[in-house]
């Protein structure tokens, strides 16, 4: 019944003689658009969707990059129906799976799953069938599709046994990575099975292998394929004929609106601020609230729920939720008796939900990839949908604790506070920057075209944002930060984000002992300085007079000097707690050469602080100054109607 395609094709050679696999010019061009619309009932391939078909069908090893939503299961399920044999697909998530067969046994897929949910009968009826296409000729139809979850591979001999069968008779057409970032440490949803994945090409040389992901920089990438064994990579419109056939699209995804709010201190004031912002912009709307720890889902479920009275309906979901409340919770979602999921990370992979409208980040993720994989969970159906970070500059310093000894991790936290912080830049171009910058492949970049890349998107909180809504700080900010500087080299030791700001702002000195606790420990109540003596500087005499700033402006101006290099982070763990302090860097010096005469005369590094100006009606209205208001302020991009104008840079 399926046609048998030969391996490969000398029309889709393009002519610097590697071949081109985005051409639609393959011997199996016409039979896979066919099919397309026969199963799947799509008109047209979408982003690489066809190009990934092409290099399948030609027996290639794939990586393919594409943004979530975009398409990726195509990539394998469709060849897998023009060839002959089974595909095995190993995917993380049990939700997942259980997911794409039901999609697949819609379609009338011949698709299958082994997990550890499987029935015993219905294994047993699996293994038959595998068995039987492994010996020979094979009587009745052939499973198209096999997923499991990596335990498999890495746990049962009996599978890998019934493996070795297909394989031999030349039954197993290709194996497929799903979420292929979890094989490497370096990526945010790092799964320790999938490492040993590596086993598939030691012991099925011959099969190909697809890895699909959508955010993957270099080094999960350079992870990823040495981890699976494949060879070097090779561009996927002049592939060479033994390379990995590397597929990435643009990762933008133009109908989510990026916002950063600014998040009350108090913990209720800033779940009063959710509230206001879903009850004002996604009344009935489906959304995902993402918190750092369990105990933060529990609570900001509970707060939202108690706050709203009800309106809005939570449901939460981490890690300690047991599997029984957790498919519930699947299931009262898809049917929309739960609308709002207060989750941490471990919620996502495996979401298949299209109508998600809005994401909101009750704190900064600890990595950008994270970020924008998790924001990413939103409109996954193509409709305009809203990502909300809630962003305070205390919440640097909680991420900052929770990188402490992983590697590369400061690193990360510091570019998702640069995100967080930066309140006049295109989100857009601030992820292109970034993912450019951290891929440092250009064809893993953000967008494919560059003149995309640095075009205003026109329609996150950054671009329309009414410029006299924002406050320059200038030379203010230029001698604050340099007061901060001296203060920090003077204090004689470590100091917390709040001692410093205190000190700076003439409000430490003898009573920094007494604030100590709060800030460092976190209410944990055993707080110390590094050192056992209090903090204490003569601000005028180190500094030339106290910082004339609010609190909460001194804190970001830390937080723009952390970025910035200018500050240095230092950590000091106890049973209980890690304490993060500021301490001098290496840029220190850069600022604290110059006089504070020479500071306001526009000497020494260039820095400037801008902050977004509180409005008179003071901090609830603050908060509640969402994406609607800031949309309705010069009409552009309102969540219906995509906006039309695309602002170029400045
Ligand atoms: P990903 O794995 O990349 O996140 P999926 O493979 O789950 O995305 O696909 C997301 C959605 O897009 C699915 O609902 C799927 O039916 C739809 N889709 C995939 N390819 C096409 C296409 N060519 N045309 C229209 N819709 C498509
Ligand atoms: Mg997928």
């Amino acid at each position: 019944e399926s046609a048998v395609f030969a391996r490969r094709d000398t029309k889709g050679k393009s002519k610097a003689g590697g071949i081109d696999y985005n051409s639609s010019e393959f011997e199996w061009s016409g039979a896979l658009e066919a099919k397309l619309k026969e199963v799947f009932g799509h008109d047209s391939f979408r982003l690489c969707q066809e190009g990934i078909c092409n290099a399948s069908m030609d027996g290639r090893d794939v990586v393919a990059i594409m943004p979530t939503g975009g398409g990726k299961s195509l990539g394998y399920q469709l060849p897998a129906l023009m060839v002959p044999g089974c595909s095995l697909v190993i995917s993380p998530l049990l939700a997942l799976i259980s997911d794409q067969i039901m999609h697949l046994h819609e379609a009338g897929v011949d698709a299958v799953m082994l997990t550890g949910a499987t029935s015993k009968e219905d294994s047993d009826r699996i293994y038959k069938r595998l068995q039987a296409m492994g010996s020979g000729p094979s009587v009745g139809p052939e499973i198209k599709l096999c997923y499991v979850t990596p335990e498999k591979i890495a746990n049962s001999k009996k599978f890998l046994t019934a493996l070795d069968r297909l394989y031999k008779a030349g039954k197993l057409a290709r194996f497929v990575v799903d979420e292929a970032h979890c094989v490497s440490s370096q990526g945010h949803d790092f799964r320790p099975d999938y490492q040993k994945l590596s086993t598939l090409r030691e012991r099925f040389p011959d099969v190909p292998i697809l890895a699909l992901s959508a955010t993957c920089p270099a080094q999960v990438l350079w992870d990823l394929t040495k981890t699976l064994r494949m060879p070097k990579l090779t561009m996927a419109s002049a592939a060479d004929v033994d390379g990995t056939v590397l597929f990435s699209t643009s990762l933008y995804r133009k109908n989510l609106h990026y916002y950063v709010l600014p998040k009350p201190a108090g913990g209720n004031d800033s779940i009063m601020a959710m509230r206001d912002y879903i009850l004002n912009n996604h009344r009935n709307d489906t959304g995902i609230v993402y918190c750092l720890t369990k105990k933060d889902c529990e609570s900001v479920a509970e707060s939202l729920t108690t706050l709203s009275e009800g309106q809005i309906k939570t449901g939460v979901y981490h890690a300690d939720v047991p599997d029984t409340r957790k498919e519930m919770l699947h299931r009262q979602w898809r049917e929309g008796r739960v609308k709002v999921v207060c989750a941490t990370i471990a919620f996502g992979l495996g979401i298949d939900k299209g109508d998600v409208r809005f994401v909101i980040h009750h704190t900064l993720s600890k990595s950008l990839d994270g970020f924008y994989q998790e924001s990413g969970r939103a409109g996954r159906d193509g409709k305009d949908a809203d990502c909300v970070l809630y962003y305070r500059a205390q919440d640097a310093t909680r991420i900052a604790s929770l990188t402490y000894g992983e590697r590369g991790g400061q690193e990360k936290a510091l570019a998702m506070l640069a995100f967080a912080c930066d309140v006049e830049e295109c989100r857009k171009i601030q992820f292109a920057n970034y993912f450019n910058k951290s891929s440092k492949l250009s064809f893993s970049s953000w967008a494919t075209a560059e003149e995309d890349t640095l075009t205003r998107c026109g329609h996150c909180d950054n671009c329309t944002r009414p410029p006299e809504t924002l406050e320059h700080l200038g030379v203010r900010g230029r001698v604050a930060a340099w007061q901060l500087l001296r203060v920090v080299e003077e204090a004689g030791q470590e100091l917390t984000m709040a001692q410093l700001c205190d000190l700076a702002r003439g409000l430490g000195g003898g009573s920094a002992k007494e604030k100590e606790p709060a800030a460092a420990a976190k209410g944990k109540g055993k707080g110390r300085g590094r050192g056992k003596e209090k903090a204490y500087v003569d601000v005028h005499e180190v500094a030339g007079g106290k910082v004339e700033l609010s609190k909460e402006q001194t804190e970001t101006l830390c937080v723009r000097l952390l970025v910035e290099g200018y500050l240095a982070l230092s950590f000091s763990s106890t049973a209980y707690t890690t304490n993060v302090y500021l301490k001098q860097s290496k840029k220190t010096g850069r600022f604290t050469a110059f006089s504070r005469e020479d500071i306001e005369a526009g000497k020494g590094p260039a820095f400037d602080c801008a902050f977004v100006k509180k409005t008179a009606k003071g901090r609830k209205s603050v908060a509640g100054a969402g994406p609607s208001s800031a949309k309705n302020a010069n009409g552009t991009a309102s969540p219906e109607k995509p906006k039309s104008t695309r602002g170029k840079r400045k």
